[in-house]
């Protein structure tokens, strides 16, 4: 049996935002953040990852991008992104375009869906979870429990439930005690594939640390941190649900990264020509 590990990087769209929201720091404030009063010409469009790990236990997507209804023929598309995100705020806040979904890009592999061992949501913020419809045949769809209490606590300002409406997500217990909050979950028992709970930028959110036999791995830290800068420097994103946790998410990402046996760090929103990393 091949015991490699594969993670294959798909663009699964792009979104547009204020600078402010990925890269305010510390004092920044909500209402500046969310762009509201950003001018368009000052707005930033960064990519929107979706990742596929061919693991020897299974096939693991994380993070579902965009629905195919934000863009309906593959163009800016405001009035379609309002309808599929369910709220003018939310379309303010971050505009998105799709050229190519995830289940365009899996069906290109000849993958069904119903193939897919496990979905995990690294958060619940739109870009994350509204294509969540277009791979809803999973086996196994899973998100933090925190995550969830959390995004129902802000839903309709940040989140909407029909994002994931009728699909059966299993909620989990943070089990073990990886990373900077000592919460994670380690997925087959075995530390190759362990959820790890970096909080800050929502409650719930956590990185996924892909691990091989000879303790190399790659770290995919979501929005812990939008670009390779974002931990270089310590500048947290403009939208924090608590700054402290966020800053010493931000330092474990940092550590972890900089780290020897550390093969690859991404950030879900930034750039990379990598498409495919193995190790
Ligand atoms: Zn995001």
């Amino acid at each position: 049996m091949d015991k490699k590990i594969k993670i294959h990087i798909f663009e699964v769209g792009k979104v547009c935002v204020s600078p402010a929201l990925p890269f305010g720091g510390q004092n920044c404030s909500l209402i500046k953040a969310s762009g509201i009063f950003t001018r368009k010409s000052k707005r930033m469009w960064l990519p929107v990852s979706s990742y596929l790990i061919e693991h020897p236990k299974g096939k693991i997507l994380v993070d579902c991008g965009w629905d195919r209804s934000m863009s309906p023929c593959r163009i800016y598309d405001r009035h379609a992104q309002i309808k599929s995100l369910g709220s003018p705020i939310l379309y303010f806040v971050n505009q998105g375009v799709v050229d190519k979904t995830i289940d365009e890009y899996l069906k290109d592999m000849n993958i069904k869906t119903s193939d897919l061992d496990y979905v995990l949501l690294t958060h619940l913020d739109c870009d994350h979870a509204n294509g969540l419809n277009q791979v809803k045949d999973a086996k196994r769809i899973m998100t933090a429990k925190d995550e969830m209490n959390f995004a129902l606590k802000h839903s309709f300002v940040r989140y909407q439930k029909k994002w994931w409406k009728d699909i059966n997500i299993h909620l989990f217990d943070w089990k073990d005690q990886a990373g900077p909050f000592l919460k994670s979950y380690d997925l087959f028992n075995d530390h190759s594939i362990e959820l790890i709970n970096i909080p800050g930028h929502s409650d719930g959110l956590f990185a996924v640390k892909i691990t091989n036999d000879e303790g190399k791995y790659v770290l995919l830290y979501s929005d812990g941190g939008y670009a390779r800068k974002s931990w270089e420097k310590l500048i947290p994103s403009g939208v924090a649900a608590n700054r402290k946790d966020q800053m010493k998410s931000l330092k474990w990402i940092k550590e972890m990264s900089e780290n020897d046996l550390c093969v690859a760090s991404l950030a879900n929103h930034e750039k990379t020509n990598q498409k495919i990393i193995v190790i």
